[in-house]
């Protein structure tokens, strides 16, 4: 019943640690040890619920735990992060690039955040530099790939938080292109997080259309 029974990998649990997060909320319990377990996952939980943390934790330790023996693909302008987190608005998304900042702390894992109503410039530029965990909204990142600055070909760990609010905003075609650029689901090469409020049908499509042999989890 603490983070330390978890097996995240020292440098994560020391985060953890000096974060001051002590006992996971009941999503985190549940969705991390899934996640770990290289499962992909269809998770209700609500805001408040620590939902960042049960997908943001499992893709700083997989990718920690993974990061020996790959490669990075040189001589490319185009970024080649290993996980992708989609989420619906500007504000979010720089809570959960806040979030794995913390918790990559001094890890080495770089972590990049692109959204929507900003300049682009600065985005690129950062996205140039190396990324490993990239943070962005649908509408931005649909953009980015149409003008080959991002390729989705190295994502190992992907996760699509609120995907309920998502589709009500009409990013339903964005998110199908996005993840079309990845391929079908495949077990063992990439995994999915999809998080959402509520669970209608359109969400359940979008979990049997992006997800593999996965498990539910209702908090
Ligand atoms: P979220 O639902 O992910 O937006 O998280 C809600 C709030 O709870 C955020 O401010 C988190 O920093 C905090 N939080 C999440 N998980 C934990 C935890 N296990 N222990 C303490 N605080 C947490």
């Amino acid at each position: 019943n603490t983070f330390a029974e978890i097996d995240l990998g020292d440098a994560l649990n020391n985060n953890i640690k000096r974060c001051n997060y002590v006992k996971p909320t009941p999503v985190q319990r549940h969705a991390i040890p899934i996640a770990i377990a290289g499962r992909d996952l269809m998770a209700c939980a609500q805001t408040g619920s620590g939902k960042t943390a049960a997908f943001c934790f499992p893709i700083i330790s997989l990718i920690l735990r993974n990061r020996r023996g790959w490669s990075t693909v040189g001589g490319t302008r185009m970024a080649n992060p290993l996980a992708l987190i989609i989420s619906p608005t500007r504000e979010l998304s720089c809570q959960i690039y806040d979030e794995v900042k913390k918790f990559s702390y001094q890890t080495g894992v770089k972590v990049v955040v692109a959204y929507g109503g900003a300049p682009m410039g600065y985005q690129l530029r950062e996205l140039e530099r190396g990324v490993d965990i990239l943070v962005a909204t649908p509408g931005r990142l649909a953009d980015m790939i149409e003008r080959h600055r991002v390729s989705l070909r190295s994502i190992k760990y992907l996760a699509l938080d609120e995907a309920d609010r998502m589709l009500d905003m009409g990013f339903e075609p964005q998110i199908r292109k996005i993840v079309e650029q990845m391929g079908m689901p495949r077990p063992g090469v990439r995994q999915t997080m999809l998080f959402s409020a509520t669970f209608p049908i359109e969400i359940q499509k979008l979990a049997s259309d992006f997800l593999s042999n996965y498990i539910f989890l209702a908090v």
